[in-house]
């Protein structure tokens, strides 16, 4: 996808994440990998209103290139871009049941929510839980990088899920289904449960490899 498709693009998925209440206020940031460097949503804006000519451009390394400041959070995209070659778009959300499963004590913080679904299996799998830090802070990004190479799906704790996909829309379809799952998880809470088992979760690996 050309750059300028890009930008609208991602105007128009944080339009509709906002309007679906997935991107409440001024959180949440999207990004695209460009041959060098990335697209992100400004900092202090709102995902609903993104004007695609503003979206930040910014260098690897950080340094800003075009467009306003870039969102806070733009070193946890470029820590993820780094660990992911293929990775071509991320999305962080701050939407309500992922934050919700966030501020949960967890047993196994490998992987905080349960196979419920084939669709959680086949879009996220596997969700790591990474410690608590400030937004923007440096050890945050470099926290996410110690997991991004073998997770293109992790959850902050007590502050939201960060998805990377292989184009724009797989980042945007998969944290949709995260944000599903952790509210199926939550409302399924204190009821006898059958997840898929083992068996079938190497099934489902099989017939749709990622
Ligand atoms: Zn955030």
């Amino acid at each position: 996808m050309r750059e300028a498709e890009l930008r609208e693009w991602m105007a128009r998925h944080g339009q509709s994440l906002h309007a679906r209440g997935y991107a409440p206020g001024t959180s949440g940031n999207i990004s695209a990998r460009l041959d060098f460097g990335i697209l992100i949503t400004p900092t202090n804006s709102c995902l609903g209103r993104i004007d695609p000519g503003r979206i930040s451009k910014v260098a690897p390394d950080g340094r800003v290139l075009a467009g306003d400041s870039p969102s806070k959070e733009a070193f946890l995209h470029l820590a993820m871009y780094a660990e992911r070659p293929d990775a071509k778009a991320i999305v962080h959300l701050h939407s309500t049941h992922c934050v919700a499963v966030s501020c949960l004590c967890h047993e196994n913080a490998d992987d905080v929510l349960p196979p419920i679904t084939a669709y959680y299996v086949m879009k996220i799998g596997k969700l790591p839980l990474i410690p608590y830090f400030a937004p923007g802070d440096r050890d945050l990004a470099e926290a996410v990088r110690a997991k991004a190479a073998k997770h293109h799906a992790v959850l902050l704790a007590n502050h939201g899920p960060v998805v990377a996909g292989k184009s724009l829309d797989d980042a945007v379809y998969a944290i949709e289904e995260l944000e599903e799952t952790a509210k199926l998880f939550l409302l399924l809470h204190g009821r006898s449960t059958r997840f898929l088992d083992g068996a079938q979760i190497v099934d489902l690996e099989k017939r749709f490899p990622s």
